[in-house]
């Protein structure tokens, strides 16, 4: 009998890994150290925690997210179908009530008669000569698999630092003075928006450059990731910088119609509008400083704070040195490694890679020599970009149409992402037809009810 895969972690890569892996007929036993182990940034006990922003990005079946979402559910993901069964409206993306999703994930993997479910530590990397291991720990991994992991690849190990945006409660803010509407209309209402005049701008914009920050240390400057600066290291850039990133006012008019200098947007969190977080403004001010800097902000003046922004570790491994198509470490091929701790950046992007590395599983199980999904879909792009890049100028990356194969020929602008979608979706069919692999057995997973009324075990409680 074949001896069940041992995935390590259950985020949104593990928990993805496994539940492919036991609904095509695999035993699993997934390894999960939270509760009693805790990471710095997860609050709760669920599988496949969101630990800082609740959104999975674009679901506009035409941006390279969408087409990933797609790709997925093509496979029955259940981290996409547990995102749908709990999204939240968000305009274009597909944002979800972390609680409901999390619950849903960890009541799919718990239904699962294939997967034991170990609430354990791993602190040494297991024997892979015996069972297949896919490694799935994430930016937080624990420090005793961190060091084995470095014995294993050498001091490949890259560190920087992502930044959590703060999460304030819906009923201290000042609807007067904030409106609703989504930029150029996409998704109604479902932003809360804060309008800055010039004046008003120039004065937050100082005051975001005179706060207290976390310094980080020096080694550390040059690894930040560039697609999740903090607010006040963007304002540092330049004053007119937020205004052009998180803070940009395009696309959006106040009920008195103007146009404001720039915008704060607040994103609800749950479907009861209980809780909004500050959309892009992740940051390194200390706790006291976020409070008084962005109770500044008019409609924010009484903000009560859930969750205050903070600096985390992220660990992720050199993968062009290490890993090859089939996310295997090649000193290891029974040793695969998925999610953020690959260089993939992101919720979707983890989740992505667990069920990737679970198809290849199964298909070399079955003794087919699975060949690497196609650089034409976003799926197989990812797995490109992990194991082609530069190992000198690694860093991690959102999927995006860039990472796919270009397209032959010239194809007009506005035509591209169409053209993009359209030859993804027949060279997934024809890999999937060669390779002789359907969606999951055991679709679609079985969820229980969804919990709308549970707190937030996402949140934390500074207040
Ligand atoms: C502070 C912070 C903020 C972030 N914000 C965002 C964001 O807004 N949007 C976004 O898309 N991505 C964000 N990310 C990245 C996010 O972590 C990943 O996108 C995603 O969660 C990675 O999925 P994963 O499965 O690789 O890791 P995780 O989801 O972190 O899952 C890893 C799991 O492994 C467990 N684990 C660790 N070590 C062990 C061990 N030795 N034994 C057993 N279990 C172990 C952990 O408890 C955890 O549950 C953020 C990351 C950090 C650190």
């Amino acid at each position: 009998m074949t001896a069940p895969v041992v995935v390590v972690g259950g985020g949104l890569a593990g928990s993805e890994c496994a539940f492919q892996l036991a609904s095509r007929g695999r035993a699993v036993t997934l390894y999960e150290m939270r509760p009693q182990q805790p990471t710095p940034a997860h609050a709760g006990s669920d599988l496949a925690e969101l630990v800082c922003s609740n959104s999975l990005r674009s679901d506009d079946p035409h941006h390279a997210a969408g087409l990933l979402k797609r790709e997925m559910e093509r496979f029955g993901s259940l981290i996409i179908a547990a995102a749908r069964r709990n999204a939240v409206p968000a305009g274009g993306a597909l944002a979800v009530d972390r609680a409901g999703f999390a619950a849903a994930v960890t009541a799919a993997i718990e239904a699962q008669p294939l997967i034991e479910l170990r609430r354990e530590e791993l602190t040494a990397l297991p024997e892979t000569d015996e069972c297949d291991c896919v490694i799935a720990t994430g930016p937080l991994t624990s420090e005793a698999l961190t060091r084995e992991l470095e014995q294993l690849i050498g001091a490949d190990h890259l560190y920087f630092y992502d930044a959590i945006a703060p999460i304030v409660t819906g009923d201290s803010l000042d609807d007067d003075l904030l409106f609703r509407a989504s930029r150029y209309g996409k998704g109604g209402d479902d932003y809360l928006n804060c309008p800055l005049d010039q004046a008003q701008y120039r004065r937050f914009h100082r005051r975001l450059l005179e706060a207290d920050t976390i310094e980080l240390r020096e080694f550390e400057r040059p690894l930040f990731f560039e697609g999740c600066l903090p607010i006040e290291e963007l304002a540092r850039r330049g004053e007119d910088t937020p205004r052009f990133g998180p803070m940009k006012p395009v696309g959006l008019t106040t009920p008195e119609g103007k146009r404001p200098h720039a915008v704060v947007q607040l994103r609800q969190e749950d479907l009861a509008r209980s809780q909004y977080n500050l959309v892009g403004f992740q940051s390194r001010m200390t706790w006291p400083e976020q409070r008084r800097v962005l109770r500044t902000l008019p409609g924010l003046e009484s903000a009560r704070f859930v969750r205050y922004g903070q600096v985390h570790r992220n660990t992720f491994i050199n993968a062009p040195l290490h890993l090859d198509r089939w996310y295997r470490i090649a000193a290891r091929p029974r040793l695969r490694l998925v999610g953020q701790l690959t260089g993939v950046e992101g919720y979707l992007e983890s989740a992505a890679t667990g069920l990737a590395a679970a198809l290849y599983l199964v298909l070399q199980d079955e003794n087919r020599q699975p060949s690497p999904l196609p650089d034409t879909t976003a799926l197989g792009a990812l797995a490109r970009h992990l194991t082609e890049s530069n190992p000198k100028r690694y860093q991690p990356t959102n999927i995006n149409y860039g990472l796919l194969e270009p397209l032959a020929g010239r194809v007009r602008r506005r035509e591209r992402r169409a053209a993009y979608v359209a030859r993804a979706g027949a060279a997934l069919e024809a890999w999937a037809d060669s390779m002789r692999i359907g969606g999951t057995k055991s679709w679609p997973p079985q969820f229980s009810a969804p919990e709308r009324e549970k707190p937030n075990a996402a949140a934390r409680s500074p207040n």
